[in-house]
């Protein structure tokens, strides 16, 4: 699905260079690789404050912590997503309400107010598979309603939407904005890795705080934190990969140039993603097709067929996180029939910055007798 190691292999000499430094320097925790890493972050995304963290679970905690929500308040997340978006929530006593998802894979944004009562406190909207949510409408609710956005940007750092006729970097028009940057994202380090950040001041003073024991002064606690940091050698790491960020998103959407192009004669049989740049740049985190018939049986054994082809496929995700065990209690009566229907015919392509145009024929040529074969 991925070739890290052929990624790290075009990049080793700055890698080396960047990595050895801080061997070297014996810095490893809050070197100066971090806070240089927080300012060009920032400056690219154009923010005010950016806060390196552990994991992009504890960016989405941190995020909810720094609000002071009151338990038992509700937040607005999407079906499909990876259960970190819920869960950070949930841990904190908060409740996740989950709203269906359009054929692009994000939140719904005409059901989220259908879903907002006197609890709810925030949105928090997923740019799913790298593709951006439809932004402005979050916001215009939020605004109406006075709620909170946490963006969940983990799988889309780097594209671009446009909000109030205004273009801005994914996962800066809201409250906060988090991200990880696990070996597969887009922007990734060599082991666990994630920020948080915000253009209001004060929450970046209490992100920053909370992310440290709760501590401004080294002793001197004055909340209830974590302990969430990123460690030196993989901020290092980063700094090297930021510079290659554009290059890779741009080599990502030549890619789906491509599957798009190739696939497009099947698109009774498949739907293709929705590759649409006059509102947002997508910069596909994965590139995931889905059934237009069938089911999971059958979404499995085109999976199956195309393995004994030498192709790999992902199924993100086999279920939708109001069917995950932990919250189905909480929604027996929730349906959200297109996420329920996605959870039994996605199919996630091969998708990485190290794929040749080749390769990406290859595995279209695969599909095309796949489906023939099996539908
Ligand atoms: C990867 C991911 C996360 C969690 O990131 P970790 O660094 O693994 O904790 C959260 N949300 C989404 C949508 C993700 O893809």
């Amino acid at each position: 699905m991925v070739d890290l190691k052929a990624l790290h292999t075009r990049l080793a000499n700055e890698l080396d260079t960047a990595i050895m430094d801080v061997v070297r320097s014996g810095a490893y925790i809050k070197g100066p690789d971090v806070q240089a890493f927080e300012e060009e972050l920032a400056d690219y995304l154009g923010v005010r404050h950016v806060i390196a963290c552990g994991n992009g679970t504890d960016a989405l905690q941190l995020a909810l912590m720094s609000l002071g929500l009151p338990q038992g308040a509700e937040v607005i997340t999407t079906a499909q997503s990876f259960i970190a978006t819920a869960e950070a929530a949930a841990l904190l006593g908060l409740k996740p309400v989950f709203v269906d998802v359009k054929d692009d894979y994000n939140i719904d944004v005409s059901k989220i107010e259908a879903a907002i009562t006197a609890k709810t406190v925030a949105i928090i909207p997923v740019h799913l598979f790298g593709k951006p949510c439809d932004i402005s409408g979050i916001t215009r609710l939020a605004r109406k309603f006075s709620l909170y956005v946490i963006e969940d940007t983990a799988q889309a750092l780097g594209a671009e939407y446009i909000c109030d006729g205004q273009k801005m970097k994914a996962g800066t028009a809201g409250t906060i904005g988090c991200t990880s940057f696990f070996p597969t994202k887009n922007l990734a380090c060599m082991g666990d890795g994630g920020a948080v950040w915000t253009n209001d001041d004060e929450l970046g003073r209490r992100l920053r705080m909370l992310a440290s024991h709760g501590s401004e002064k080294k002793y001197h606690n004055t909340a209830i934190g974590i302990n969430s940091r990123l460690d030196t050698i993989q901020a290092a790491i980063l700094r090297v990969k930021l510079r290659h960020l554009d290059d890779f998103n741009n080599r990502r959407r030549a890619i789906a140039t491509i599957y798009n192009k190739r696939l497009a004669d099947i698109k009774d049989l498949i739907t293709l993603p929705f590759f649409d740049d006059s509102y947002s740049r997508h910069v596909f985190h994965q590139y995931t097709i889905a059934l237009n018939r069938g089911n999971a049986e059958i979404r499995d054994n085109v999976r199956d067929k195309l393995k004994e082809r030498g192709v790999s496929s992902m199924v993100y995700f086999p279920v939708a996180l109001h069917k995950m065990p932990v919250f189905e209690a909480d929604n027996r009566r929730v349906s959200l029939p297109n996420a329920e229907r996605l959870m039994d015919s996605v199919i996630s392509l091969p998708m990485h910055t190290e794929m040749k145009s080749e390769e990406v024929e290859y595995v279209c040529q695969m599909v095309h007798e796949v489906l023939a074969e099996v539908l």
